[in-house]
């Protein structure tokens, strides 16, 4: 999706608790390094310095962007977003100027977090990427990144589903400080995920009674896959004159959603 690089958007209220299947220790980090952001000068004194840049990777769907966007909130931060495909394909200078934009506006505002979704488009290894103007870019995004005091009060959060193709300089630490896997799902995960999108909506008893079973039936469902079978569902009960949602209803969103993807990974043969 392509955001509007210009304006701080607006955040939904949302916090860590409300994403599902995160790995304890991962949260643990993450909880510690809000800190750090809370109270720098507290940090200072111990020797830590506030990180200026995180990366999340992981598979599509996972809640990365979920993930920006709590961290933000917890950190009371303005929040500015855009994909690495919206510095593209663009005229020349044109892709250099938008990241400088950006982070000129959000300095306008901070606290704020630069989000910057599918960052690989935006970052990638600079052997690979696609000539003089890609690599301009790239160029500007590191001077960004290295802008020293006038940066502070700035969280950047990059996102991809290829790590492997980022370019080292983008990754070196004083740019990109951490990174955190943020990954499918396990059983106990995906529970979690289906107790969230449950929260509020019209479900007949046998639904929550076969929670468990949905979560081991949903095994390599993204965060995004289990919230949309929830949409689909509905669709379908609404579609028969019901008003609440069955495991009829779920069973079928499931299968449809294993269909779609074994299709797709037949095509991507
Ligand atoms: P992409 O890599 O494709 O950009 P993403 O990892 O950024 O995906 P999100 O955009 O955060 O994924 O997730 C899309 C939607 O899927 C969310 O708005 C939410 O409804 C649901 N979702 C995804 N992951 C989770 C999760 N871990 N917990 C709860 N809901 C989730």
């Amino acid at each position: 999706m392509k955001h509007s690089t210009s304006k701080a958007l607006p955040l939904p209220s949302i916090t860590l608790d409300d994403i599902g299947g995160l790995p304890d220790e991962m949260k643990e980090e993450i909880h510690q390094t809000l800190e750090i952001i809370k109270d720098p000068d507290r940090s200072a004194k111990i020797g830590i310095k506030a990180p200026k840049g995180i990366l999340l990777y992981g598979p599509p769907g996972t809640g990365k962007t979920l993930l920006a966007q709590a961290i933000a909130r917890e950190i009371g931060a303005s929040f500015y977003s855009a994909s690495g495909s919206a510095f593209t394909e663009l005229f020349v200078g044109v892709g250099a100027s938008r990241v400088r934009g950006l982070f000129e506006n959000a300095r306008k505002q901070t606290p704020a977090v630069i989000f910057i979704d599918e960052v690989d488009a935006l970052a990638g290894k600079r052997k690979q990427h696609g000539g003089e103007e890609a690599e301009k870019t790239l160029t500007e995004l590191l001077v960004q990144l290295d802008g020293g005091h006038s940066n502070d009060g700035i969280l950047f959060i990059a996102a991809t589903n290829r790590k492997d193709m980022l370019d080292d300089a983008f990754l070196r630490p004083g740019r990109i400080d951490f990174t955190f896997q943020v990954p499918l799902p396990d059983t106990k995960g995906r529970k979690e995920i289906i107790s969230i999108h449950t929260k509020g909506k019209r479900l007949s008893e046998d639904v929550f009674a076969s929670l468990n079973t949905l979560a081991e039936s949903t095994s390599g469902f993204s965060g995004a896959q289990i919230s949309s079978l929830f949409e689909s569902a509905s669709r379908r009960a609404v579609r028969e004159g019901r008003d609440e949602v069955d495991m009829g209803d779920l069973d079928y969103a499931i299968d449809r959603t294993i269909l779609g993807s074994t299709s797709r990974a037949l095509n991507d043969l």
